[in-house]
């Protein structure tokens, strides 16, 4: 990701704290994409980066961004993958880490997070409530620099490569749809930011792909505030789903990612439990693919797409899957 350098805010290059964050490849899945009929699918696979899922990328901007700027220390809330990754980038940096998990958080993100040293913390609730709980211990933490998502502006500069690297792998034709697994909605918004830019730069023109947010219907604030029209989602009560990434009940940058769905024509589906972990069992039998659950939401998502005719045949699809199955051993 750092070949974008210079559309990034790192400024100086020493400060770049790197774990070998690669381009992830765009992987076809030929027996699924054939047999729901969506022949041009497919999938980009973020769970080959450090630390298995994308939240390397925007941790490892917001890691070299802080220490950049001088900071020692960092906290956040998280619902698992995003404490892994900033924990190892903030151990790699040498900076404290201070990490809120839901206590029911599954246990590889606990133990990444230990094993890189960060302090951790496991609060009753969600992630909203592990947000409350940091908040109250910043009163008298004031060095505590906060990586929540969205709340500081470099984890979604981090995000926004995806954007930049697919649109090189598809040689600056953009994909018709792009199908993305929302949680807090980093890279939705991301992409989205990194499109405009290009767009400056010359590199793409004005077409867009039709942005898709998936969740679960354990969790699904922003499919249902996507439905009613609103452009604010409101907090899911009793918020549960095995796609522990999804399990945000109410996203910080609502608003943002509700009207990245409108500006593209997007569109926004809820999957149940049993189509998650069915796909990710399909997809791993057919194709040897062993996604995450998030990513599984995505191409159960399809089926979703096909019958409400919002995509066909000839359309060019893209669904990411965002963390390495292998991290969700409990999944299967
Ligand atoms: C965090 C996470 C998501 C959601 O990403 P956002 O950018 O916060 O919407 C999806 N999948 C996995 C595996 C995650 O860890």
């Amino acid at each position: 990701m750092w070949k974008y350098a210079p559309l990034l805010p790192v400024e100086r290059k020493e400060n770049i704290v790197s774990l070998g964050e690669r381009i992830t490849p765009l992987v076809e899945l030929p027996t699924f994409a054939r047999d729901i009929g969506l022949p041009l699918l497919r999938m980009k696979d973020e769970g080959q980066l450090p630390t298995g899922s994308f939240k390397a990328r925007g941790l490892a901007m917001a890691v070299s961004k802080a220490k950049e700027l001088g900071v020692k220390k960092i906290c956040l809330p998280s619902a698992g993958n995003a404490a892994g990754a900033a924990s190892a980038y903030a151990a790699r940096a040498g900076l404290e880490a201070y990490i809120f998990l839901p206590e029911d958080t599954p246990q590889i993100n606990i133990k990444e997070s230990i094993v890189c040293g960060a302090r951790v913390e496991l609060v009753k609730g969600n992630i909203s409530d592990a947000g409350k709980r940091m908040n109250e211990l910043r009163t008298w933490n004031k060095d505590w620099f906060d990586v929540s998502t969205l709340k500081e502006p470099y984890r979604l500069e981090g995000k926004k490569t995806m954007g930049y690297e697919l649109a090189e792998q598809y040689d600056y034709e953009l994909p018709d749809v792009i199908v993305y697994p929302t949680g807090g909605g980093t890279g939705l918004i991301g992409m989205w930011k990194a499109f405009e830019e290009m767009q400056q730069l010359g590199w793409i023109g004005e077409k867009r792909p039709r942005m898709v947010s998936v969740q679960s219907a354990g969790c699904a604030p922003i499919v249902r505030a996507f439905q009613e029209g609103k452009g604010e989602s409101q907090f899911w009560e009793d918020a549960a789903t095995v796609a522990s990434g999804l399990r945000v009940p109410k996203a910080f940058a609502d608003h943002l990612i509700l009207k990245v769905l409108k500006e593209s024509n997007g569109f926004a589906v809820a999957v149940s439990e049993d189509e998650i972990v069915g796909t990710v069992r399909e997809i791993a039998q057919r194709e040897g693919m062993f996604m995450c659950p998030e990513g599984a939401a995505g191409f159960a998502a399809l089926r979703h797409l096909l019958s409400a005719g919002f995509v066909s045949d000839e359309d060019r699809v893209l669904v990411f899957n965002t963390a390495a199955g292998m991290k969700y051993p409990q999944v299967v």
